[in-house]
């Protein structure tokens, strides 16, 4: 059981890193994929991929859940 709450745990945590890392490539910051070192992307709604932060060599792929604003 604890197993379980620790992973819940660690994937909430990943989840904020997640959401702090779509907030700062969405304000214009610079970030690299921690893989590959590429630069990350952002897909906006309306755009042939599904919105989200990615990479050139998809590592990366963030998918966004939130609709923004048009
Ligand atoms: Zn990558």
């Amino acid at each position: 059981m604890s197993d379980f709450k620790e992973l819940n745990k660690r994937s909430a945590n990943a989840y904020a890193q997640q959401r702090n890392l779509i907030k700062q490539v969405l304000a214009g910051k610079a970030k690299q994929c921690e893989h590959c070192k590429q630069p990350l992307f952002v897909v906006l709604p309306g755009q042939e991929k599904a919105p989200g932060v990615y990479c050139t060599k998809g590592c990366t792929s963030i998918e966004l859940e939130l609709s923004l604003p048009k």
